[in-house]
Protein backbone atom coordinates (compact mmCIF):
# COMPACT_ATOMS: atom_id res chain seq x y z
CA UNK A 1 0.00 0.00 0.00
CA UNK A 2 1.48 3.65 -1.01
CA UNK A 3 1.87 5.99 1.76
CA UNK A 4 -0.90 8.52 0.88
CA UNK A 5 -3.35 5.80 0.92
CA UNK A 6 -1.94 4.51 4.11
CA UNK A 7 -2.08 7.99 5.85
CA UNK A 8 -5.46 8.58 4.81
CA UNK A 9 -6.14 5.63 6.91
CA UNK A 10 -4.14 6.47 9.49
CA UNK A 11 -5.94 9.80 9.98
CA UNK A 12 -9.36 8.00 9.60
CA UNK A 13 -8.71 5.70 12.16
CA UNK A 14 -6.87 8.41 14.21
CA UNK A 15 -10.48 10.61 14.49
CA UNK A 16 -12.63 7.75 15.31
CA UNK A 17 -10.78 6.40 18.08
CA UNK A 18 -10.86 9.96 19.33
CA UNK A 19 -15.00 10.21 19.09
CA UNK A 20 -14.82 6.72 20.57
CA UNK A 21 -12.89 7.97 23.80
CA UNK A 22 -15.18 10.66 23.75
CA UNK A 23 -18.20 8.66 23.45
CA UNK A 24 -16.85 6.60 26.49
CA UNK A 25 -16.39 9.46 28.95
CA UNK A 26 -20.21 10.42 27.97
CA UNK A 27 -21.24 7.17 28.81
CA UNK A 28 -19.46 6.66 32.23
CA UNK A 29 -20.44 9.92 33.12
CA UNK A 30 -24.14 7.82 32.62
CA UNK A 31 -23.59 5.10 34.64
CA UNK A 32 -23.02 7.29 37.32
CA UNK A 33 -26.02 9.07 37.52
CA UNK A 34 -27.78 5.85 37.20
CA UNK A 35 -26.23 4.58 40.02
CA UNK A 36 -27.33 6.72 42.69
CA UNK A 37 -31.28 6.24 41.39
CA UNK A 38 -30.61 2.79 41.59
CA UNK A 39 -32.16 1.70 44.45
CA UNK A 40 -35.47 4.17 44.14
CA UNK A 41 -38.01 1.06 43.65
CA UNK A 42 -40.26 2.54 40.91
CA UNK A 43 -37.54 3.23 38.53
CA UNK A 44 -35.67 0.67 38.88
CA UNK A 45 -37.40 -1.27 36.01
CA UNK A 46 -36.49 1.68 33.85
CA UNK A 47 -33.03 1.92 35.02
CA UNK A 48 -32.09 -1.86 34.51
CA UNK A 49 -33.12 -1.19 31.24
CA UNK A 50 -31.12 1.34 30.00
CA UNK A 51 -27.98 0.39 31.85
CA UNK A 52 -28.18 -2.48 29.68
CA UNK A 53 -28.82 -1.13 26.99
CA UNK A 54 -25.75 1.40 27.66
CA UNK A 55 -24.01 -1.85 28.86
CA UNK A 56 -24.64 -3.50 24.73
CA UNK A 57 -23.77 -0.41 23.13
CA UNK A 58 -20.38 0.24 25.01
CA UNK A 59 -19.41 -3.55 24.51
CA UNK A 60 -19.49 -2.96 20.85
CA UNK A 61 -17.72 0.67 20.64
CA UNK A 62 -15.09 -0.96 22.78
CA UNK A 63 -14.97 -3.93 20.67
CA UNK A 64 -15.02 -1.27 17.59
CA UNK A 65 -12.08 0.44 19.24
CA UNK A 66 -9.88 -2.47 19.89
CA UNK A 67 -10.46 -3.13 16.22
CA UNK A 68 -9.62 0.48 15.90
CA UNK A 69 -6.08 0.39 17.82
CA UNK A 70 -5.30 -3.20 16.40
CA UNK A 71 -5.22 -1.20 13.14
CA UNK A 72 -3.14 1.79 14.17
CA UNK A 73 -0.73 -0.70 15.19
CA UNK A 74 -0.70 -2.74 12.02
CA UNK A 75 0.05 1.10 10.25
CA UNK A 76 2.96 1.52 12.45
CA UNK A 77 4.36 -1.74 12.27
CA UNK A 78 3.77 -1.78 8.28
CA UNK A 79 2.01 -4.71 8.25
CA UNK A 80 -1.57 -2.92 7.78
CA UNK A 81 -3.41 -4.23 4.32
CA UNK A 82 -1.84 -7.78 4.83
CA UNK A 83 -4.01 -10.84 5.15
CA UNK A 84 -3.86 -12.15 8.88
CA UNK A 85 -4.51 -15.49 7.45
CA UNK A 86 -2.46 -15.91 3.71
CA UNK A 87 -0.79 -12.72 3.80
CA UNK A 88 -1.93 -11.30 0.96
CA UNK A 89 -2.61 -7.79 0.18
CA UNK A 90 -6.15 -7.08 1.40
CA UNK A 91 -8.47 -5.89 -1.58
CA UNK A 92 -8.72 -1.69 -1.65
CA UNK A 93 -11.95 -1.79 -2.06
CA UNK A 94 -12.77 -3.95 0.71
CA UNK A 95 -10.68 -1.81 3.09
CA UNK A 96 -11.59 1.37 2.13
CA UNK A 97 -15.52 -0.29 2.63
CA UNK A 98 -14.54 -1.89 6.17
CA UNK A 99 -11.04 -0.42 6.97
CA UNK A 100 -10.71 -2.76 10.22
CA UNK A 101 -11.00 -5.56 7.90
CA UNK A 102 -7.98 -8.15 8.56
CA UNK A 103 -9.17 -10.28 6.37
CA UNK A 104 -9.09 -10.75 2.76
CA UNK A 105 -12.37 -11.02 0.69
CA UNK A 106 -11.74 -14.62 0.37
CA UNK A 107 -10.45 -15.72 3.74
CA UNK A 108 -13.15 -13.54 5.47
CA UNK A 109 -15.63 -15.83 3.04
CA UNK A 110 -13.82 -18.76 4.76
CA UNK A 111 -14.46 -17.80 8.06
CA UNK A 112 -17.41 -17.02 7.84
CA UNK A 113 -18.55 -20.23 6.03
CA UNK A 114 -16.66 -22.05 9.52
CA UNK A 115 -18.62 -19.87 12.12
CA UNK A 116 -22.03 -20.19 10.25
CA UNK A 117 -21.58 -23.35 11.28
CA UNK A 118 -21.06 -22.81 15.56
CA UNK A 119 -22.71 -19.45 15.01
CA UNK A 120 -26.01 -19.57 17.41
CA UNK A 121 -24.62 -21.79 20.27
CA UNK A 122 -21.42 -19.36 20.64
CA UNK A 123 -23.24 -16.39 19.92
CA UNK A 124 -25.71 -17.52 22.96
CA UNK A 125 -23.06 -18.97 25.07
CA UNK A 126 -21.07 -15.51 25.32
CA UNK A 127 -24.33 -13.72 25.64
CA UNK A 128 -25.09 -15.30 28.46
CA UNK A 129 -21.80 -15.11 30.45
CA UNK A 130 -21.83 -11.28 30.06
CA UNK A 131 -25.02 -11.92 31.45
CA UNK A 132 -23.93 -13.60 34.34
CA UNK A 133 -21.08 -11.68 35.04
CA UNK A 134 -22.96 -8.24 35.48
CA UNK A 135 -26.03 -10.09 37.49
CA UNK A 136 -23.66 -12.29 39.63
ZN1 LIG B 1 -6.31 -14.02 2.83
Amino acid sequence: MNKEKLKKFKKLFDSQRQSLLFNDRIVREDFGVCSDDRYDEVDQATTDCEQSMRMRLRNRESLYIKKVEEALRRIEEGTFGECDACGEDIELRRLEARPTATLCVSCKEEQERKESFHASGREHKSMGEAFSRKYA
